[in-house]
């Protein structure tokens, strides 16, 4: 029951700090202080969650995000210090599952971990369903979706996205609506999070991303998954 956080974090202090907070929630926290440290940890400890910093000595966040998205969909939480850096982290090649920027509320980061944990959590779920649309296909179950024949690997997000928009079709949503259904909790307004991962559902399973034919733009409103 207790789920196991890793916290790689290399500023002793704030580590501290997080782990003191973490534990008085009932999660179990491991700290890791360097990249390194860090994927072995994953390795040994199998962790449900990581909160990873992306300023880190000798292997940076970016890196470990990469090394243990080749073997794991484990959720990544990252801690960056910059918004710019938004994109990389969410995007294709590294895959975390949400960010936070420094300086951030100790609560703000316990109610992303907890969303997280809440959706990886219903992975187990009743439903035995599956949506094809087209080529696109989505089997519940398996967590998988596939173009055609064409496996397509996506985050825990962008799956956990895709698969609310493709439940309710036709359905116009507001990215805030989004941020509520799909993140779990009212995110202080970053709607730019709930784009980037518009868009990189589009590259991976519209034939053209430019010209989308299965998740819609509502100008000025928001998104919906198309109908029939
Ligand atoms: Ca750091």
């Amino acid at each position: 029951m207790h789920e196991k956080i890793l916290l790689v974090e290399d500023e002793k202090t704030l580590a501290k700090a997080l782990k003191f907070s973490l534990e008085k929630e009932g999660f179990q926290v491991d700290v890791a202080y360097d990249g390194e440290e860090a994927v072995r940890a994953i390795k040994n400890e199998e962790p449900d969650l990581v909160v990873l910093d992306l300023m880190l000595p000798r292997m940076d966040g970016f890196e470990v995000c990469r090394s243990i998205r080749r073997g794991s969909d484990i959720p990544i939480i990252m801690l960056t210090a910059r918004s710019e850096d938004i994109d990389k982290i969410l995007g294709l090649e590294l895959g975390a599952d949400d960010y936070i920027t420094k300086p951030f509320n100790t609560r703000e980061l316990l109610a992303r971990i907890k969303a997280i944990l809440r959706r990886t959590g219903q992975h187990a779920g009743p439903a035995k369903k599956i949506l094809r649309y087209g080529d696109l296909q989505i089997d519940f179950a398996r967590h998988k979706v596939t173009v055609g024949e064409r496996v397509v690997l996506l985050t825990s997000r962008e799956y956990a996205l895709l698969s609310f928009l493709a439940s309710n079709p036709g359905r116009v949503y507001s990215r805030e609506q989004l941020l509520e259904q799909v993140w779990g909790y009212n995110y202080c307004g970053d709607a730019r999070t709930v784009d980037v991962h518009i868009r990189h559902l589009r590259e991976k399973i519209e034939e053209n991303p430019a010209e989308p034919r299965l998740i819609l733009t509502v100008w000025g409103t928001g998104y919906k998954f198309r109908e029939g």
